[in-house]
């Protein structure tokens, strides 16, 4: 097989800079991707060549910019199969878009003693603004439990269902840790039989698969355009058009609006009702550039080089005794991360932390140093931590540009690291 990533980093201006004299092996593409030369042009292109600000612009360069802005909305929209391009919202991020939601549908919809739905295995910013509804308004926030290794407990899911409180499920497509793709088809028909809606936070998803909403059936889906090769700055919310037009504004200001008068105002239509003050422009030149990119590759091509990543990484990591893999070790059932604790004792369990353990701040600082960039910490999904049993892991994430090179070099700066540690007795 032709490896892709080799032939695919020659595109990446960054990765022809080094890090204190070491080639950058950049294994955090779950946290941002790096981006293309096409991404970067075609945004230079832009503001050299047609920046204005966009709608409502009575002269080219105006034309010209909003021109360019819907024609990304409709990228977006083909991107995602929606059936129209009204259903695509630009935003900040994928936490905006979620947040959007649960202000906007959430507010309007939910009463107290209503139930959201979420998933151990959730980010930050598809749990605080449900949390922050049990605070306004008085929801419960329910959660679907993990098996020992990640893997959601379908039976928790189908007894709280069972309950008739489940209003809303806002569920990750795969986990930003364990990199655990979820039965979203599944969960999202049980939501639907039993009444609630569904929002998919696609931000690890979209990145390595190819989505269709409109097989998928969820009412909302979230994702952000910097884990696609694109900018950081632009997301992108999906909402079923019934939907999107019964909810109130989220953000005011201006473009939302028809009309404004000292007392009150009437929302605009679609998609503009969403999009308040001036939009992330440049951003969704850049978005559309990273998706030509990415589907000009090819979806299957993507999937086979990158499953076949995942696979070399957890057989070479599970080749350091040191190491406990968290989540399942069967790479069909993960997509683009995994993620280790890294243990100088006898490792027994992963629910079990070691006595002798390496810090993973101490041990992903000693590989940054090396060139080598993993991510240590909560990953921003404390609640899987704490079911997990360790407050940080080791995150070892995966993009098309990654080589099966890095992953040999990062495993030997990992031995090297626990030989230091360990002689250093700092472990
Ligand atoms: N959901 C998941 C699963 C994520 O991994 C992330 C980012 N790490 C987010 C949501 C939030 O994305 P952003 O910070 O771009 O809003």
């Amino acid at each position: 097989m032709t490896d892709l990533g080799a032939t695919i980093r020659a595109e990446f201006p960054l990765f022809s800079k080094d890090i204190d004299g070491h080639p950058i092996v950049y294994l955090d593409t779950a946290a941002t991707a790096q981006k293309p030369r096409t991404v970067i042009d075609a945004m230079t292109t832009f503001y050299e060549q047609e920046n204005a600000n966009v709608k409502r612009g009575m002269h080219v360069l105006a034309e010209r910019s909003t021109e360019a802005f819907e024609a990304a909305r409709t990228r977006v929209q083909k991107f995602l199969h929606a059936k129209t391009a009204r259903e695509i919202i630009f935003t900040k991020n994928c936490t905006e878009s979620i947040n959007l939601v649960a202000r906007s549908w959430g507010e309007k919809n939910l009463r107290k003693g209503d139930v959201v739905l979420l998933s151990l295995l959730e980010h930050h910013s598809n749990i605080v603004p449900w949390l922050q509804l049990k605070e306004k308004i008085g929801i419960g926030v329910e959660w679907i439990g993990i098996e020992d290794d990640g893997m959601l407990k379908m039976d928790d899911a189908k007894k709280i269902f069972k309950q008739g409180k489940v209003k809303f499920l806002s569920l990750t497509c795969v986990s930003n840790v364990l990199g655990i793709k979820t039965p979203t088809t599944e969960l999202t028909k049980l939501a639907h039989a039993h009444g609630a809606l569904v929002l998919l936070d696609a931000a690890q998803l979209a990145p390595h698969a190819p989505i269709d909403v409109q097989a998928l059936d969820c009412d909302f889906l979230a994702f952000s355009g910097h884990k696609v090769y694109g900018p950081t700055g632009i997301g992108v919310l999906y909402g079923k058009e019934k939907f999107l037009e019964a909810m109130p504004p989220f953000l005011g200001g201006g473009t939302m609006i028809q009309e404004v008068f000292t007392d009150r105002f009437t929302p605009s239509h679609l998609p503009e009702k969403f999009e308040a003050g001036t939009p992330p422009i440049a951003e969704a030149v850049g978005l559309h550039a990273a998706i030509d990119f990415l589907e000009g590759i090819g979806w299957e091509k993507i999937q086979k080089y990158e499953q076949t990543l995942l696979a070399y990484a957890l057989k070479k990591l599970s080749e350091i005794d040191e190491l406990i893999i968290l989540g399942p070790k069967d790479p069909e059932c993960i997509a683009s991360c995994i993620s280790f604790i890294c243990t100088t004792g006898t490792p027994t369990s992963y629910k079990l932390q070691a006595t002798s353990s390496i810090h993973p701040h101490d041990l992903t600082e000693y590989c940054g140093r090396k060139g080598v960039c993993l991510r240590a910490g909560h990953h921003c999904a404390q609640p899987l931590h704490h079911s997990l049993g360790h407050p940080a892991t080791t995150r070892m994430s995966f993009g098309i540009y990654t080589t099966k090179e890095e992953i040999d070099q990062t495993c030997t700066i990992i031995r090297e690291a626990i030989e230091f540690f360990t002689a250093s007795n700092l472990a």
